[in-house]
């Protein structure tokens, strides 16, 4: 989910530049959006881990900071995984009780 694009000028940037490295192009500042992206793959990896642990409620919590932080198709895909994951937690509950 790396800035593939300078926002301001759609400039290729290679993804990998330091935080507070500004466009080659325009000279914008992008060290917010690579923080909030940063964030963004952070909360995303911790919504995987707990995922995994089929811990749905703290997998949607974690996905959703992600999405509000850069809204990308991998952001909603893990905001969906975590939603049918609370759903199959919530459903297997009801019919054990
Ligand atoms: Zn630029």
């Amino acid at each position: 989910m790396r800035l593939d694009r300078c926002p301001a000028c759609k400039a290729r940037l290679r993804g990998d530049e330091p935080l507070d490295q500004p466009c080659r192009r325009c000279g914008a500042d992008l060290g917010l959006t690579r923080r909030a992206e940063r964030q963004a793959e952070a909360a995303q990896r911790r919504a995987r881990q707990a995922l995994a642990a089929g811990e749905g409620a703290l997998a949607f919590s974690e996905a959703l900071r992600a999405l509000r932080l850069v809204d990308a198709p991998s952001t909603r895909q893990t905001v969906a995984a975590a939603l049918i994951c609370v759903a199959r937690l919530r459903r297997d509950q009801e019919d054990s009780g």
